[in-house]
């Protein structure tokens, strides 16, 4: 036998073992006998390279070095799929489709919802060509190299297989996979991974594909696409089934919602004892002229959807509760709950919320609490079990005062949170308001961290965040963990902050409610701290997205003397306390009178308002003889583009109105 024949007969053997373990369930042969036989294949390439074949089964081992996944357009969007939560949501959506259907629907599929990254497949003459993840829906990136080494995923399909396809799947960490990667990176002291769905999708986009292959991924075909002559999903997936592609036997084929029904509330008794993780249900309708018929909406298959599984819950005791404060006051209670594992992570703690929260659940400490982990990192309390209540509960009085500071506690009319008043002295609130204003998303300082704040406030350098402009270089080096280059690294931050916009200081204050769009929105409009602390109620309430609560908020800060003279102080150190918009504003609008009218794209009316009147221009109400210009977004009226024509007044885009400017 030659080589090129050897080679030829160890990859056909390779590929039929494979499949005879993913799609007959028969171990025709040992793992051991088949790692001998790879690695024959393995030293057979290495040393003839003009044998190479990209999908040969040596390719599972992985080894090729992605450093940029290259973008892919998908063929055919891949969308997502409207969820149920009920058997009546789902009744509702079954007669809303036969009602477009215009006749009953009497044939569904039902399968698993696997939970993990979506994948697109293309085969061209049965062979893996593209696997491209799902990306935005329209495109994604191609992972080829990591989705070869996938297991179950057929590098070569056998069989009547169309010369073209493309086929999806799910690729899934079983949960066993997962937390054996779990353990080795906790004996590594490496933060263990949140969940298989993120770790799936994470392994996908690993440079290195011989890490992936190392990762016990498996991937679950859900459906076929293309131009395929197939009559029903069934019989698509039964056939992708013959040709090599794991179709769970989980599907199902069923014609009524009765037994639709059934099929849900089996899995959902079956499903804790599944090795991989699954949320939920597909139900799609089986005949494929139907689907067609049904057709898509934007985001969705109307010929399918999802049935959901409520989120996993657990009991655990509630041992206390503490209270946190935040650098606005805002006091958060937080539940101490005797870990449990939920999931796949070990909870420990659970927010509260809120003083109604707790009243709501009625909860005592020493009470077996429900916890409930949905999509969020944050598990949440949903209630507690009666039957487990003994007579030593303790009911929990909510604080009074403020854990930090002792202020006593206020509540405003309308606001679910107590918050520490104290805004001037409690220390905890001083700090956090340090640490956000150096924070990344406001000054963005570099050489101050959280802890180099709290530092210098216990040493008494700092009291507000003006003082940070205040600092010397005698008074750092003293401190303990301050060498030389980290003070000149301090001090140059703090310098160069001064930089940073007006937009970035207002939100860098932190004034309650005030987050990065209030601030730009704020600094956008009024153009300077001056103008800002004078507007009215009214004015500021004339802002987009500003409301009542944001008013009060800035009313309440600007009010305080403490706050005015810190913003002052900061002024003269150099901080920007104007918007460039304003210093850049002209006269090029003097004498002019501009109508706005229709939607705009990047500008709300108002802020075009706002501008016209920044450089120098009246804003019109209504287009008259008197109006030289009218600035024009989408779906401005017909009758208003018939006045302005009669008139002979121009019209001027979006885009022509910025390059006036
Ligand atoms: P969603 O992301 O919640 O809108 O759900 C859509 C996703 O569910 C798809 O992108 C698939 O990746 C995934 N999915 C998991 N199992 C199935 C299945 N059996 N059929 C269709 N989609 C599935
Ligand atoms: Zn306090």
């Amino acid at each position: 036998m030659t080589i090129a024949e050897r080679i030829k007969q160890l990859r056909e053997q390779l590929h039929r073992y494979n499949y005879a373990y993913y799609i007959e369930d028969k171990h025709l042969i040992s793992d051991f006998e088949f790692d001998q036989l790879l690695k024959e294949l393995q030293a057979l390439e290495a040393q003839h390279p003009e044998f190479y074949d990209p999908n040969s089964p040596s390719m599972r081992v992985g080894g090729s070095i992605t450093k940029n996944f290259q973008t892919v357009t998908h063929a055919e969007r891949m969308y997502s799929l409207d969820n149920t939560y009920s058997p009546e949501e789902l009744g509702d959506w079954l007669k809303r489709i036969e009602k477009i259907n215009g006749a009953p629907i009497t044939s569904f599929t039902c399968e698993l919802k696997y939970d993990g990254a979506s994948i697109n497949m293309t085969y061209v003459n049965g062979e893996l060509q593209k696997a491209v993840t799902r990306g935005d829906g329209s495109q994604g990136d191609d992972v080829t190299a990591n989705v070869k080494t996938i297991k179950n995923v057929p590098l070569k399909l056998s069989g009547d297989f169309p010369p073209v396809f493309d086929i999806r799947g799910e690729i899934i960490l079983p949960l066993a996979g997962f937390e054996a990667l779990n353990e080795k990176r906790l004996a590594a002291s490496e933060e263990p991974y949140r969940n298989p769905r993120n770790t799936a999708s994470g392994s996908l986009k690993l440079q290195d594909s011989s890490e992936t292959a190392r990762r016990p991924l498996e991937c679950f075909f859900y459906a076929l696409s293309g131009d395929l002559n197939y009559t029903t999903h069934w019989e698509s997936l039964t056939k992708a089934r013959s040709w090599g592609f794991t179709v769970p036997k989980s599907m199902e084929q069923l014609s009524t919602l009765e037994q639709i029904l059934d099929y849900i509330n089996r899995w959902d008794k079956k499903r804790a004892s599944l090795p991989f993780e699954i949320d939920g249900v597909v139900i799609k309708v089986n005949s494929i002229e139907e689907q067609e018929a049904l057709g898509f909406t934007a985001k969705s298959p109307r010929w399918a959807i999802s049935y959901k599984y409520k989120a996993e819950q657990l009991s655990t005791r509630l041992n206390s509760v503490s209270y946190q404060v935040g650098r606005t006051g805002a006091i958060t209670p937080v539940a101490n709950l005797a870990p449990v594992e939920l999931s796949g992570t070990i909870v420990k703690r659970a927010s509260l919320h809120n003083a109604d929260q707790i009243e709501k659940l009625n909860l005592r400490i020493g009470d077996y609490v429900y916890v409930e982990k949905g999509g969020e990192i944050i598990p949440k309390i949903m209630g507690f079990d009666p039957a487990r209540r003994g007579n030593l509960s303790d009911v929990i009085h909510y604080i009074t005062h403020c854990p930090d500071c002792k202020a006593p506690l206020q509540r405003i009319e309308g606001e679910a949170q107590h918050f520490c008043p104290n805004e001037a002295l409690c220390p905890t609130q001083i700090i956090g308001k340090m640490q956000h204003f150096v924070g990344r998303k406001a000054m963005d300082i570099d050489g101050i961290g959280a802890e180099t704040i709290a530092l210098l406030y216990h040493q008494g350098l700092v009291k507000n965040i003006a003082d940070l402009y205040r600092l010397k270089r005698e008074q750092l080096l003293p401190l303990e963990r301050m060498a030389e280059k980290s003070v000149d690294n301090l001090l140059a931050g703090v310098e160069a902050s001064k930089e940073r916009p007006f937009h970035k200081v207002l939100f860098g204050l932190g004034i309650r409610h005030v987050g990065e769009t209030v601030a730009k929105r704020l600094a956008q409009h009024f153009g300077s701290m001056r103008n800002l602390m004078q507007a009215s109620a009214d004015a500021l309430l004339a802002v987009d997205d500003i409301g009542e609560k944001i008013v009060e908020s800035l009313q309440a800060y600007f009010i305080s003397p403490a706050n005015i003279q810190m913003i002052e102080d900061m002024a003269a150190f150099g901080l920007s306390f104007e918007s460039e918009q304003v210093m850049q504003s002209s006269t090029i609008f003097e004498g002019k009178t501009i109508v706005v009218s229709g939607v705009f794209e990047h500008k709300s009316r108002n802020e075009l308002k706002k501008m016209i009147e920044d450089n120098g221009g009246k804003v019109g109400s209504s287009i008259s003889s008197k109006t030289t210009f009218v600035l024009a977004g989408d779906s401005m009226g017909p009758s208003k583009k018939e006045k302005a024509n009669q008139l002979g007044i121009p019209l001027i885009s979006e885009k022509a109105f910025y390059e006036l400017l």
